[in-house]
């Protein structure tokens, strides 16, 4: 999932406007950290929702340190964490949920994984394009928060190089 899984955390923001949007970005956007090694050749494309960054671990740890500042903060960024992972989990692959402590992987296999099959699948498509619309109307409706707007920002030329990367790698090492 791409921008499904941001359309999510503003779905939730509605349904508990308590929380912050900001840190359910943030939360949401942590697994994304292991697509950004590959396309930097610093690990192998298999690394890309293998590694610790689709576990658990990271949205329990920075919940738990935002739990000294703001209960609203930590359990934005831990909802946020788990819902990249409850909806990455619904795909071929699977998560390695608890990673490193085991290497199986969490999940039933719905839609594809590899991103050429989901571009090209057309209910990824019109659920991508949907999540698109979603957060406009939402940004329309209600506004967004600076530091979020920011957050934004940085992820989108994250997405498109994602993209551009997962093109043009040759598919048997997806
Ligand atoms: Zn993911």
């Amino acid at each position: 999932m791409l921008v499904a899984h941001l359309a999510l955390v503003f779905l939730v923001k509605l349904l508990f406007p308590s929380l912050s949007l900001f840190f359910l970005l943030v939360g949401a956007s942590i697994s994304s950290i292991d697509a950004i090694l590959p396309i930097l050749r610093l690990r192998s494309e298999s690394y890309h929702c293998g590694s610790i960054f689709h576990s658990i671990w990271l949205p329990l740890a920075g919940a738990s340190l935002l739990l000294v500042l703001d209960v609203s903060w930590s359990v934005s960024l831990l909802a946020g964490g788990l819902l990249h992972l409850l909806t990455d989990s619904i795909d071929m692959r699977g998560r390695p949920w608890l990673y490193p402590l085991s290497g199986k992987t969490y999940g039933i296999a719905i839609i594809p994984y590899n991103f050429k099959d989901y571009v090209a699948n057309p209910i990824c498509i019109a659920v991508e394009a949907a999540s698109a619309l979603l957060i406009l109307a939402y940004v329309l409706m209600f506004g967004i928060d600076l530091p979020s707007l920011l957050w934004f920002f940085m992820v989108i030329p994250l997405f498109v190089a994602f993209a551009l990367h997962q093109w043009k790698i040759p598919d048997d090492t997806q």
